[in-house]
């Protein structure tokens, strides 16, 4: 792919080494986009200055919501070097979801790419403070100016970067979840599989609900029965049992297969311990928690790679996990996934892909 380069007149400011990052707050100086229509097929790589997008009031994304992202991290080691985690699997489940909403794929290559280049114009902008990285924010969406329903005939996939703080910056800090049992985040036969813009705008009431009962996070049930455990909050769900197991929700269409997830499974199971996909009833999860059977849960996710649960509140019953601190098989899996992707320890699964 060719990719053109235009470079902004001038740069912004980097954010100094002591400023309080926190999440999506500061963006680099430049943006990757290519277009894509029914005749040329995708066409026009370039990276620009970062810049607003001006869209037709008609733009179909507008209306019906045809747009999906993905999220990823680079990472600067201590020598200076920057890395990607597994972004391939990003490729492929961007893939998935733009099959799932009529749009148009983009080759894994293409994909990757796109990202080496951008990220390699914006290294400066890799923070090198301790647990600090560059997100990467991948997405497309529906630009036809058309107010009818149908596969919009024209789309661009854009990619902005921004550098985020750690996200623990006082070590690792476990919260407090809802089991949701009034609103579902996904069903059978939708888009849970899939990581589009949609999906979150549905998730929002149900948040701002167990914000407003002092809770962290959602802890989402399946939409048909409302009894199976599928996620918590934009994070996958893990629970470990005395016998040292980790078991998780096996995908079923309506739960988002996370990078994250199917690393600390493989990792699991490389450290030694048993690792299992299996339906999960809520009631059962919590009458071994109650019993002491499950010591530790916590979600995965890109953004925190683990989050520890320690309580969790089941129709108006709050019950504790644990000691009520990050469990030890949930620290350990922390810590050597985080080296992994910075470098520090070694890569048994040769997940790191190194910026060239
Ligand atoms: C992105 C996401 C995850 C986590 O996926 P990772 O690839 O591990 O970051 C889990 N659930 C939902 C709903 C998501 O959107």
């Amino acid at each position: 792919m060719e990719i053109k380069i235009e470079r902004a007149k001038t740069l912004k400011p980097k954010p100094a080494a002591n400023t309080e990052l926190g999440f999506g707050r500061y963006y680099t100086d430049h943006m990757f986009v290519l277009d894509w229509d029914k005749d040329q097929g995708w066409h026009d790589a370039r990276i620009v200055p970062f810049a607003p997008i001006p869209l037709d009031p008609a733009t179909m994304v507008l209306h019906y919501a045809q747009e999906t992202f993905e999220g990823l991290k680079a990472y600067r080691t201590k020598d200076g070097r920057i890395l990607l985690f597994r972004p391939e699997m990003n490729a492929r489940r961007f893939a998935n979801s733009n099959r799932r909403l009529c749009m148009p794929e983009l080759s894994e290559e293409m994909f990757v790419e796109a990202i080496e280049a951008l990220v390699s114009v914006e290294q400066d902008w890799v923070p090198a403070e301790e647990g600090t990285s560059l997100y990467i924010r991948p997405f497309m969406f529906a630009t036809e100016a058309a107010v009818g329903v149908h596969p919009a005939s024209s789309y661009k996939f854009v990619i902005i970067l921004s550098p985020v703080g750690a996200y623990y910056p006082e070590g690792v800090n476990p919260v407090k979840i809802y089991v949701e049992d009034e609103y579902v985040r996904a069903t059978k036969g939708g888009t849970g599989f899939t990581k589009c813009g949609g999906n979150y705008a549905a998730s929002i009431a149900a948040q701002v609900k167990a914000e407003q009962l002092g809770y962290t996070q959602v802890l989402w049930l399946d939409g048909v029965h409302q009894r199976y455990i599928e996620e918590v909050g934009a994070m996958n769900m893990m629970f470990v049992y005395e016998d040292r197991r980790i078991v998780t929700p096996v995908l079923n269409g309506s739960i988002l297969p996370g990078i994250t997830r199917d690393s600390v499974l493989k990792l699991g199971k490389h450290l030694g311990y048993e690792t299992e996909e299996a339906r999960m009833d809520i009631h059962d999860v919590i009458a071994d928690i109650k019993a002491g059977r499950v010591t530790e849960a916590f979600g995965t996710g890109t953004a925190a790679v683990v989050s520890p649960v320690n309580k969790i509140r089941f129709q108006g019953e709050e019950i504790g996990i644990g000691d009520g601190g990050i469990g030890h098989i949930t620290q350990q899996l922390y810590d050597v996934l985080t080296g992994i992707q910075f470098g520090k320890t070694e890569d048994p699964m040769g997940w790191v892909v190194h910026l060239k």
